[in-house]
């Protein structure tokens, strides 16, 4: 912690703060300017927050050093980490692409799309079981029925599954079914009974960047599931609450190189919920590559017009192949692979 004294600070006030800082375990560096008074209490910061010393007389402002984000941090491990599912490495050298519907509609569709989804080089099946939409009127997912229809076709397939938790009572029936991520989605990031609850166990997770959240809020939701024990996270961009109409999320590109300085753990982009039209997503899906982005999270539909959530912006399987194919070669150029 920094303590900077104000200009007009009394010499018992110093002495207050050097005390304070003592009486806690801590030493103090005490470093006598022609303006200020700066004290550095040496030691563990936890103990205190800044507002411990903010509010004592002739203190000007109080800081920490270390960052409240710490398991999550780059200071605390250096190297890139690799988040294993089921033998993918997400987050080393190889881009991985995450596609399926928003929704699951019918063993049908999932058992179709998750055959395209393999066949165009995605290596992981998505499918929403319980949709959180704007209205409470639409359609919200059919429920644990879709985790049946998911979970067989992604097993048939042979790919790894991922799927959206709403609610910690499900947190069991997902690993019943063996849900390979889970994700906590944008509107759940700071939902912090969900977040301890999937950092008790060690399933890989996808925490989505809430719409309005910062990249210090992010990253200490994700802190939340660090601190009980489950490292195993992946941070999704998918854009945030902007001014302009024509994009449904305004796709922060720039979260991309802030998030791989902050922390050793992966990014993906879903470039789906961020431009919200099916037409936007091969620009962002390569933008985002280009800006480091460790893989993607991409929705695709069979029939996008009769969606039953976000046809809009689904790619049809078609174009997942089309853009596949061009992914892999800007992967090349960026000195990495996409398998
Ligand atoms: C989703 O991925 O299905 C989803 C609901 O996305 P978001 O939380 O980003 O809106
Ligand atoms: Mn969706």
């Amino acid at each position: 912690m920094i303590i900077v004294m104000s200009r007009f600070a009394r010499e018992d006030q110093i002495q207050a703060v050097v005390e304070k800082i003592r009486s806690a375990g801590l030493s103090e560096h005490v470093s006598r300017g022609t303006e200020r008074t700066i004290i550095g209490a040496v030691g563990d910061e936890r103990v205190f927050s800044p507002d411990a010393f903010e509010l004592m007389p002739g203190v000007e402002r109080a800081m920490r050093v270390v960052k409240d984000y710490r398991i999550v941090s780059r200071d605390v491990h250096p190297a890139n980490s690799i988040v294993q599912v089921r033998g993918l490495a997400i987050g080393g050298e190889s881009i991985q692409i995450i596609a399926g519907p928003s929704a699951v509609e019918s063993q049908v569709q999932m058992d179709l799309l998750a055959a395209r989804v393999r066949e165009s080089g995605a290596k992981l099946l998505r499918g929403g079981v319980f949709k959180p939409r704007t209205s409470p009127y639409a359609f919200q997912g059919l429920g644990v029925e879709a985790l049946e229809y998911l979970q067989q076709a992604a097993r048939t397939q042979g790919l790894p599954m991922v799927s959206e938790l709403l609610d910690v009572r499900l947190l069991d029936t997902y690993l019943e079914y063996d849900v390979d991520v889970i994700e906590i989605a944008a509107r759940n990031m700071q939902n912090v009974e969900l977040l301890r609850e999937v950092g008790r166990i060690n399933k890989p997770v996808i925490l989505k960047r809430g719409p309005a959240a910062t990249v210090s809020e992010w990253l200490m939701a994700a802190e939340y599931i660090a601190a009980g024990g489950n490292h195993n996270i992946i941070f999704c961009e998918r854009g945030v609450r902007g001014f302009e109409p024509s994009s449904r999320n305004m796709l922060d590109l720039s979260a991309i190189p802030v998030m791989k300085q902050e922390t050793h753990l992966p990014i993906i982009v879903d470039p789906s919920h961020a431009g919200g039209k099916a037409w936007m997503v091969p620009a962002l899906a390569k933008a985002s590559l280009a800006a480091g982005a460790d893989g993607l999270l991409l929705e695709v539909h069979p029939d996008p017009a009769n969606a039953l959530c976000d046809g809009d912006q689904a790619l049809t399987p078609t174009e997942l192949d089309t853009l596949l194919v061009e992914l892999r070669s800007l992967a090349g150029a960026l000195g990495r692979s996409l398998a």
